[in-house]
């Protein structure tokens, strides 16, 4: 097929690229308006949240709410959670707090590429204590980048 023959709706793959750019600048820009004037810092550069519309247990419980800290989290007149995704920051607080295991799933993106997800209490919870120690043991790594260094210092006799 030669150029000419090209149907006329044809559209190269830089223009799509493009149009994806802008949808996430815009994005972007409409969560930064939303969530300055909360003062909340962001931790996460991007992700998603869904809940479980058969398992929610609705006006009972409404304890994802309580617990968003930005207020993503509202209560439809229809009778359901509903989410304003530009105000989610990926805290996992919803998910502490839900009374019914994967109601709540949350999938998150760190700076580095990393990916966490998780959908329960016990989920978030084993990712925190996974996170936590991993920044225990590199503030200790940069005190004492050795054993030796440790050892020197605490237990001069061992050296
Ligand atoms: S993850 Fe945090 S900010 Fe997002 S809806 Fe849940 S509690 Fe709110
Ligand atoms: S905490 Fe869980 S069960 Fe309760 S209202 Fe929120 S999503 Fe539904």
């Amino acid at each position: 097929m030669t150029s000419k023959d090209k149907p006329s709706s044809f559209t190269s793959p830089d223009i799509f690229s493009l149009l994806i750019e802008t949808d996430e600048r815009e994005k972007r820009k409409r969560r930064e308006e939303l969530l300055a004037p909360l003062g909340v810092k962001e931790f996460f550069v991007g992700g998603s949240i869904s809940i479980d519309k058969r398992t929610c247990k609705g006006i009972e419980c409404k304890l994802c709410i309580k617990a968003c800290p930005t207020n993503a989290l509202f209560w439809r007149a229809t009778g359901e959670i509903g989410i304003t995704e530009e105000l989610c920051i990926y805290c996992g607080a919803c998910v502490l707090n839900c009374i019914v295991d994967n109601c709540i799933k949350i999938t998150r993106r760190r700076e580095n590429g990393e990916t966490e997800r998780f959908s329960t209490p016990r989920a978030f919870t084993m990712l925190e204590n996974t996170i936590n120690a991993k920044k225990r043991h590199e503030r200790v790594r940069t005190i004492f980048p050795t054993t030796t260094e440790y050892l020197r210092l605490y237990k001069p006799q061992m050296t």
